[in-house]
């Protein structure tokens, strides 16, 4: 949990990063602190990571300022790479190598390193140890890209989609291994266009929309910040037309995509009965209503008006 005066590990402010005329990143600032897992959500092109890259120093920023552990982040930034554990999203490995030998290759880059059968073991790979790195399942690389972002004991680890096309059981693997790590102390910086991730994982989520800061803070907060009440989704056929369900009884909020309505109710029971009356009388045609827990997913689509694509 955070509290107040948590030391910030690190600190971006005013960042700005174009590529020609698109603005990626637009004048952000946030803080990472020890201990914690931010994520940073958004859909593809939201700038995530434009971001991670200006803060690991392989981007250099138009304008802003980035501290990592209290210095200024760089290209020639050797002393914060030492103490940094990078993932790179879609990390190349030789796929040749073994296991063991791919971690003792990127054990090589540093003068202190953490014994290979510890990593092996941290990420529950040691019996995988003689396999080559192309006969590994996709959970299993990126289990051998955390380990790799591990090898120089870092105090951060900035890790750009860990669980991007992984199944639902490789991604939950990978969550365990991500939640072990902040038990070890570690500050995890990781970026994420899945909902389910952030809500599940993070201490804090920073929501990104075309290269702006649009929500910060835990999962909880956003939730309770800005639910317009319980979500009730409406898959409706027909012709496309939108009748206005917002003057529906309990409705709050109602926001389209698609052929879909979802209905933000104080009064879920009252607001379905409306509902159920509108297609008996044939006003809309409605195939399908789902009563659902409210998540992080409301949140994107309070404040956007559209949903996160997976
Ligand atoms: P993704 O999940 O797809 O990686 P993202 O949120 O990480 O998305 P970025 O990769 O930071 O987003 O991209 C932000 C925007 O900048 C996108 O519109 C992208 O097309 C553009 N962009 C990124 N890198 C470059 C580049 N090297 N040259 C030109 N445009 C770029």
């Amino acid at each position: 949990m955070i509290t107040m005066g948590a030391e910030a590990v690190i600190e971006v402010e005013g960042l700005v990063k174009r590529y020609g005329d698109l603005v990626a990143v637009n004048g952000i600032s946030f803080e990472v602190y020890r201990g914690e897992i931010l994520g940073l959500l958004g859909p593809n092109g939201a700038g995530k990571t434009t971001t991670v890259e200006c803060i690991e120093g392989l981007r250099i920023p138009d304008a802003g300022e980035i501290e990592v552990l209290g210095m200024k982040a760089g290209p020639t930034s050797y002393a914060i790479k030492a103490r940094l554990g990078i993932q790179l999203q879609g990390t190349a490995f030789l796929p040749h190598l073994t296991v063991e030998e791919t971690l003792k290759l990127f054990a090589a880059l540093y003068p202190k390193s953490v014994p290979v059968g510890e990593l092996l073991e941290l990420v529950a790979l040691r019996e995988k140890r003689r396999s080559r790195v192309k006969d590994l399942s996709g959970g299993q690389r990126q289990r051998l890209a955390v380990a790799t972002a591990l090898v120089n004991d870092p105090e951060i680890l900035i890790l750009d989609e860990p669980t991007s096309g992984l199944d639902p059981q490789a991604r939950r693997s990978l969550w365990d291994l991500i939640s072990s790590l902040r038990e070890r102390g570690k500050t995890v910086l990781l970026t994420t266009h899945y909902m389910e991730e952030a809500e599940h994982l993070c201490d804090r989520v920073l929501i990104l929309d075309h290269g702006e800061i649009i929500a910060l803070g835990s999962p909880e907060e956003l939730i309770s910040r800005h639910s317009e009440g319980i979500p009730i989704e409406l898959h409706l056929g027909g012709d496309g037309e939108r009748p206005d369900l917002s003057v529906l009884p309990g409705v709050r909020k109602a926001v389209w995509e698609d052929g879909t309505a979802v209905l933000y109710s104080d009064s879920p029971v009252e607001t379905i009965r409306a509902v159920s009356a509108l297609a008996e009388e044939g006003k809309i045609a409605l195939q399908d209503l789902v009563m659902r827990r409210v998540s992080l997913e409301d949140v994107y689509l309070v404040l956007t008006g559209r949903r996160i694509r997976e």
